[in-house]
């Protein structure tokens, strides 16, 4: 077995695994990536691919998003990947959706968003995507951005190595880690930090601290349509009533409990499976629809046509495209918490499991990133 060194060791090319190579490699440290699969496949390649601001509860969730957002842009731009800097809607139908997004438009701005409420009028000015019928207003919000998660998993490695030497063993499992070696099936790493992004697989490496943990697995499905017509844009990502009723940003609102009430009484099924709707849109002009949330350690591999249906009949209330054909249906996982957003084990010193931050890893990733390599005093 070949022997090889490097500062920092990193298991998996997720967009955790390359958020923490980014920081510590433009800390100056050599640094080696190990995906066991040829291309990143997991939770960081099935997403929306929305840098989401707006979803994180005032304070230190909002301000990391915020620092994330930013490294994102920075990051972008060196590489020279697309995004949109588009900003969201937040559409609202009913008058308890709009009593929650007009009195979050009023205090938001205190804690640090920067929102404001928007007339149907105005709404329909910034999108040519949303359906006018009924539509009492939104909230509109200019900081949410999106990337095409497949693109820029793919993309980044390349840049990642080229700009910085980071070293990238992709089709490497790694199996034991014993400070300071890692051990992957063909050869022995010695590194002075090992930094563990394996995502939901809580079972390859320090299983007994996985377990004790609380960590558990989200499954969420997902539908893609066909590319819409060249040049129709849709401009903000959209999210609707359901949402504000699933992101934490917006417990702040007193309004919130009757709307959570109402959907709870009128329609069940979406607390059921746990679904709200949000649309984002890809490189080749395709729209991203979903989500549903199934919690548990077991991940049902069969999807439920029931949920697609429910996800697609409620995005068709609020989205107007002229594409709506279904091309695509897949399911990701991502590893949750069922109290902390952010949650980070050290098994033995010199070695530390980065847990993916839920829903909100590709938001917060490249704040993270930042943070850890910072706390661990690499940078
Ligand atoms: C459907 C869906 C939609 C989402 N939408 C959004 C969104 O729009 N915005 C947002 O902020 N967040 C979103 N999220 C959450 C976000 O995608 C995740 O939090 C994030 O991708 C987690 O990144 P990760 O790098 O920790 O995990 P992953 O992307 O799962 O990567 C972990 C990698 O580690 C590798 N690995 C594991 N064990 C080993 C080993 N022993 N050796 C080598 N390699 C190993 C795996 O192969 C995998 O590639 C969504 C998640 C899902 C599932």
């Amino acid at each position: 077995m070949k022997n090889h060194s490097a500062d920092i060791a990193i298991v998996g090319a997720g967009i955790l695994g390359l958020a923490h190579a980014y920081a510590a490699a433009r800390a100056g440290k050599r640094v080696v990536v190990f995906e066991r699969s040829p291309q990143a496949a997991g939770a960081s390649v099935r997403n929306f691919g929305m840098i989401w601001p707006i979803g994180q509860p005032s304070g230190e969730l909002l301000q990391l998003a915020l620092r994330s957002r930013a490294i994102w842009l920075e990051i972008l731009t060196a590489a020279h990947l697309p995004y949109l800097n588009t900003g969201s809607l937040h559409l609202t139908y009913r008058h308890d959706e709009a009593a929650v997004a007009q009195e979050f438009a009023s205090i938001a701005p205190g804690l640090g968003y920067n929102c404001r409420w928007l007339t149907p009028a105005q709404v329909l000015e910034k999108s040519q995507a949303v359906q006018p019928q009924g539509l009492l207003g939104a909230l509109w919000s200019d900081t949410e951005l999106t990337v095409d998660p497949r693109q820029i998993l793919a993309a980044l490695p390349a840049f990642l190595a080229q700009r910085y030497g980071v070293q990238f063993h992709f089709s490497t499992a790694v199996r034991a880690i014993n400070p300071p070696c890692l051990e992957s099936a063909t050869a022995r790493w010695h590194a002075s930090q090992f930094l563990i992004c394996s995502g939901e697989d809580f079972e390859t490496l320090y299983p007994n601290h996985f377990a004790a943990s609380g960590l558990t697995r989200c499954k969420l499905q997902m539908l893609r349509t066909a590319p819409q017509p060249t040049g129709w844009q849709l401009g903000p990502s959209l999210a609707a009533g359901l949402t504000l009723r699933f992101y934490p940003a917006f417990g702040v609102c007193s309004t919130l409990p009757a709307l959570q009430a109402r959907i709870a009484h009128e329609t069940p099924e979406f607390d059921r499976w746990a679904i709200h709707a949000l649309v984002s849109q890809t490189a080749d002009g395709a729209l991203t629809l979903g989500d549903s949330h199934q919690y548990g350690l077991a991940v049902d591999v069969f999807n439920k046509s029931e949920i697609d249906d429910l996800i697609l009949n409620y995005t068709h209330s609020f989205l107007r495209a002229p594409e709506t054909r279904v091309a695509e249906r897949w399911y990701g996982v991502y590893a949750k918490h069922p109290d902390k957003t952010l949650l980070w084990i050290d098994p033995e010193p010199t070695v530390r499991i980065i847990a993916s931050p839920g829903g909100s890893g590709m938001t917060l990733s490249m704040g993270l990133g930042e943070k850890m390599i910072r706390e661990l005093g690499i940078a």
